[in-house]
């Protein structure tokens, strides 16, 4: 209890190092393999796959690949029998914890669990019959493992009271899901309230923060392919982080899962949530810039992808304003006509040919 207590007031320092002006609701902490979500710990960034589970080999490799993204908790649909008997090859073959999404049938849950997942996405509701649920439950608890309860708009129970408003009825939705496992006698549990409108998304979270002690896995669903998804995204889930709600963030887009990573930490790092890589700092450009600096600022940021370090570099258009515009940043460079200054936290360092600007700027990133 002490180490606990000892734990939590830890992640809780750290929060507030992290950021100080966001404060954020106290959850009860889950434990989603080793991955704590809740209780003041960083927001964790989570994806999914968009392989056939039953492909081990290819699931496996986009996973791999999400690790070196950096994403912290994977989920995989469990569509039939031939995808959570997969899930225990999944397992050994990744480093990061292991979600099985699963609906309806409490047998892919049970194979799921003797897979040996990390946590379970499922809305005990749906599942008719109470001595399946509760069959489910005791596996669970058994091995600690934790249930998301997710509830979307889209698939809302049909009996619930018309008279209250649609994120109402999502909370309640959640309540009725939540109530079951609790008389189970079960805690492990994490809530997510999505839809595809993002007020509908943001209102249906404050009602039940206060409502419930778990932690909130928040994201927008359906959000769209990226230049429309990526907005929602941002612009949904930037809200419910600023206004404290938010243990676990998943970004939902119809392209590749690295791009739904890579967007859940732009949102956090901006909001200095999370310190994830890289930053790339560049001006729009203007009647003042006299070299393509488009073309510099995508070769620069392509580079950057796979640079580790929490470093912030600046391409600017121009050597008027850029330095100024961008002296927080370690390192830049301000362009000129056929040359460009290389600048280190606002101040110039040397002078850089038009041809070596790329390269030489790569070479200063690398020994920084
Ligand atoms: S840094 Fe210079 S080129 Fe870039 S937008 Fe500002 S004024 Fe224009």
């Amino acid at each position: 209890m002490f180490n606990t207590c000892i734990c939590w007031l830890g992640t809780l320092l750290f929060n507030m190092m992290e950021n100080t002006t966001i404060k954020r609701r106290l959850s009860k902490p889950i434990q989603i393999g080793g991955v704590t979500v809740g209780g003041g710990a960083p927001v964790s960034v989570q994806s999914m796959t968009k392989t056939d589970t039953r492909d081990v080999r290819a699931t496996i490799e986009q996973i791999k690949e999400l690790e070196e993204c950096g994403c912290e908790i994977i989920r995989c649909a469990v569509p039939d029998m031939e995808a959570a008997q997969a899930l225990a090859a999944i397992k050994k073959g990744i480093r990061i914890p292991l979600v099985a999404d699963i609906h309806f049938d409490y047998r892919l849950a049970l194979a799921a669990l003797e897979s040996g997942v990390d946590a379970l996405r499922l809305n005990p509701g749906n599942i008719a019959a109470p001595d399946k649920v509760r069959a489910v439950v005791r596996s669970a608890k058994s091995r600690g493992v934790p249930i998301r309860i997710g509830v979307n708009f889209g698939s809302l129970p049909k009996d619930l009271d018309p008279e209250l408003t649609i994120p109402q009825q999502m909370v309640e939705a959640a309540l009725r899901h939540i109530r079951i496992l609790e008389n189970l006698d079960f805690d492990l549990i994490k809530v997510s309230l999505k839809a595809f409108d993002v007020p509908t998304t943001i209102q249906a979270y404050r009602e039940i923060a206060d409502k419930i002690p778990y932690p909130l896995h928040i994201g927008i669903t359906e959000a769209g392919i990226p230049r429309q998804g990526v907005i929602r995204s941002a612009v949904g889930i930037g809200i419910l982080l600023n206004e404290g709600f938010g243990d676990t963030v998943r970004v939902s887009l119809t392209s590749h899962p690295r791009e739904e990573v890579y967007v859940a930490y732009e949102i956090l790092k901006s909001l200095h949530l999370r310190e994830h890589g890289s930053s790339l700092v560049s001006c729009p450009t203007c009647g003042r810039a006299e070299v393509d600096v488009v073309d510099l600022a995508n070769r620069v940021e392509q580079y950057l992808e796979k640079i580790k370090k929490p470093i912030k570099v600046a391409v600017m258009g121009c050597v008027v304003n850029g330095p100024g515009e961008a002296k927080d940043a370690d390192i830049g460079v301000a362009c000129g006509k056929g040359q460009a200054v290389l600048f280190k936290k606002g101040q110039p360092v040397r002078t850089l040919k038009e041809e070596e600007i790329y390269s030489e700027l790569i070479k200063e990133i690398e020994t920084l």
